[in-house]
């Protein structure tokens, strides 16, 4: 069975318009979400106009704040205070990559974590990790509500994560392994966490001994056909986070998109598994949307207190 991204994404993004239209109706303003984005590098431009539509589309109110590239590191991390102090703004995000004379982790940890509505700050990924409630970066997000969605349990389950990084392979190992209390607002009752789960990554040898004592594989590597048929069981659960270009000349723009696992091959012997594009990307997307939902929630407690 395919597990269907977008579908799920417009089902919750329609659920996101009525939340934030009730808002609306009872007198209160609509969510605000701004994106800082610094230089003009193609793919952020797009993916930062994305977001933007994305939350036109459920009537969270967007705004873009450009920098060029050249930007002192001292600049927008003043910029980043103001955003932490100013009230009309419940959450906002950083588009990555900054310029190579910025530091990132200094700006990262400068975000206040209760509007950090990409769950980098080491604020939230320390809360996530003992369990307290945070902000869960996007993509992990995405990964358990689509989980959830299709009433995939893990408990008990051997999950593979393929893959360590910050923003995918760390944060959903740390979530599939949690006790399940730690549920997210508006996630079904399906047993998410509980799950004994193994992080492989490029060092790890022999990994297709370890996929094949796998029920789940969530796999992001960014590497194109990594996850291949001789290393899944039978009625495996497969999560595709990769995102690869690969050229193709017969295609309109000279290339399509890929995931990291051969998909043709391997759906046919898992029971669950997610296409590429079309699975995990637009979980991503409607995420970011929660997240700001979920800020917005919260924005009105007091400073230090737990959320
Ligand atoms: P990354 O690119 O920072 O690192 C890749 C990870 O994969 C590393 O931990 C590395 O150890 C591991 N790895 C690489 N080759 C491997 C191999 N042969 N065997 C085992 N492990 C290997 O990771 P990332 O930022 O999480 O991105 C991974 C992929 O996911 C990329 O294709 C990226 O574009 C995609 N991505 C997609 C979304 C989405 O919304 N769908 C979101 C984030 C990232």
């Amino acid at each position: 069975m395919i597990l269907d991204g977008k579908q799920i994404a417009q089902t919750i993004r329609a659920e996101l318009r009525e939340q934030v239209a009730a808002l609306t109706a009872n007198g209160l303003r609509a969510p605000k979400l701004a994106i800082v984005i610094v230089g003009n590098n193609p793919a952020s431009e797009t993916y930062v106009n994305n977001k933007i539509k994305a939350c036109a589309e459920v009537g969270i109110d967007a705004v873009k704040i450009a920098y060029p590239a050249e930007i002192t590191e001292q600049t927008l991390l003043n910029e980043i205070h103001r955003l932490n102090n100013d009230d009309s703004i419940d959450g906002f995000i950083v588009q990555l990559p900054l310029p190579e004379h910025i530091n990132e982790t200094q700006v990262l940890s400068t975000i206040d974590y209760r509007k950090d509505v990409d769950g980098l700050t080491p604020e939230n990924v320390g809360r996530t990790v003992q369990g307290l409630p945070s902000i869960i970066s996007a993509t992990p997000r995405g990964i358990r509500e689509l989980l959830a969605r299709y009433e995939i349990a893990t408990e008990g389950k051997h999950v593979v994560v393929i893959g360590r990084s910050n923003i995918v392979g760390k944060p959903i190992a740390m979530l599939l392994m949690q006790r399940p209390y730690l549920s997210l607002p508006g996630l079904s009752a399906a047993s998410l966490g509980d799950a004994t789960v193994t992080v492989c990554h490029s060092k790890t040898r022999d990994l297709k001994a370890i996929c094949l004592t796998a029920d789940i594989i969530i796999v992001a590597a960014g590497c194109p056909n990594l996850l291949t048929v001789d290393m899944v069981r039978e009625g495996v659960t497969v999560i595709d986070v990769g995102i690869n270009r690969i050229d193709d000349p017969a295609a309109p723009k000279g290339y399509r998109l890929v995931g990291d696992v051969d998909f043709a091959n391997v759906a046919p012997k898992a029971a669950y598994i997610t296409p590429v594009p079309g699975g995990v990307g637009p979980m991503t997307i409607v995420s970011l949307l929660q997240n700001t939902l979920q800020a917005y929630n919260e924005h009105s407690l007091p400073q230090g207190h737990d959320l």
